[in-house]
């Protein structure tokens, strides 16, 4: 009876409940063969119930995850395997140039040499803007592919704890739709660069490539951050709790009249963050400082991971500072600040 319930929310359309027999289904341990029916049912044959079922296919799609097992089922610019849309609608620049548009994930993995690397294809060079989107999709997937099994692909359900497909999980998400309390206003800001927007996206999630990431990729490295040499790297250590990255946030947010508890993520900065906002002139860009600072750090720790040079965190809080500007120059026309104000008089920015 739920599944009719469920059939005339998705559908819109009444069931006479009195006239339809149905064979209960209850849980469905096999979500990856159903969704492959339900993408089949696309002839004129069949019933109609089944078609009008298949049509609503998207919620099963939209609540299903991927598990990477062997690789081989899932197609990597068309399958939901990371994130939560297709790589081919996210990226639709470089999916125009890819010369594997209907490969395999596992396809698209070259395990030799080790450690595994992508083996991405495209039809001509990538150049200028091209190279920002390859990154952020590098980002998005991740540098380090992800460790095929030899178990077979599988989906899971994200509305069950235990990942099983059920009825009435989705009749209870449909009816009563959970409102997302993830922090988009914040992270996607029209006046920041979107790799920028990006980067502080995939650091919101833990996905930023840190030491941590890479090891449960199955990198064998030694996890030390490589901005104190002390801690083991995560994006919430490296960007918020390392003694360095400390000194640089201490350097920028206002010493008097605002005070603030450093959340334990760097999610908690993106729900807190918009709260916070001081008086004074300053106010214009404060959205802009953790997307400023986080930044600044991420390009020191990759300066010292890459090019072994390192800076003082005096040295990145004016990089922050100049980016600061740079941007709210470009968002506000109003804004007339020059650097020196910026470097020299910056707490008098959010005086009231
Ligand atoms: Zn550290």
């Amino acid at each position: 009876m739920s599944l009719l319930k469920c059939f005339e929310v998705v559908a819109g359309l009444k069931v006479n409940q009195n006239k339809t027999k149905l064979i209960a289904i209850g849980e469905i341990p096999d979500l990856q063969e159903w969704a492959t029916r339900l993408e089949q049912v696309k002839t004129p044959h069949g019933t109609s119930l089944w078609k009008s079922i298949a049509a609503h296919a998207h919620i099963i799609f939209k609540n299903s995850a991927f598990k990477v097992g062997v690789g081989t089922n899932i197609s990597f610019w068309f399958d939901v395997w990371c994130g939560h849309a297709r790589l081919k609608d996210s990226f639709p620049s470089l999916y125009k140039l890819s010369r594997q548009k209907k490969e395999s994930l596992a396809t698209l993995i070259s395990l030799q040499p080790s450690p595994p690397s992508w083996n991405l294809i495209f039809s001509e060079r990538i150049e200028d803007t091209g190279i920002g989107h390859l990154a952020d999709l590098l980002f998005s997937i991740g540098a380090v592919p992800p460790l095929l099994s030899t178990v077979d692909d599988s989906r899971s359900w994200k509305l069950s704890p235990n990942g099983t497909f059920s009825v009435k999980s989705t009749y209870e998400s449909l009816s009563h739709p959970a409102v997302s309390d993830f922090p988009v206003k914040f992270v996607w800001n029209r006046h920041i660069p979107p790799k920028i927007c990006f980067f502080v996206w995939s650091a919101c999630l833990n996905k930023i490539p840190t030491i941590d990431t890479l090891r449960k990729r199955g990198m064998c490295i030694p996890n030390c951050c490589y901005l104190c040499g002390r801690n083991n790297e995560s994006a919430s250590h490296l960007l918020l709790h390392c003694n360095y990255s400390k000194e640089v946030w201490n350097l920028i947010l206002p010493h008097s009249g605002w005070s603030w508890v450093f959340p334990e993520s760097v999610e908690g900065v993106a729900h807190s963050w918009s709260f916070l906002a001081p008086h004074g002139t300053g106010r214009k860009i404060w959205p802009f400082i953790p997307f400023a600072i986080m930044w600044s750090i991420w390009l020191e720790r990759n300066n010292r991971a890459f090019n072994n040079i390192a800076k003082s965190p005096l040295k990145v809080s004016i990089d922050v500072k100049a980016l600061l500007l740079s941007w709210g120059w470009a968002a506000f026309i109003d804004f007339r600040f020059r650097l020196d104000h910026l470097i020299f008089s910056w707490d008098s920015l959010f005086l009231p």
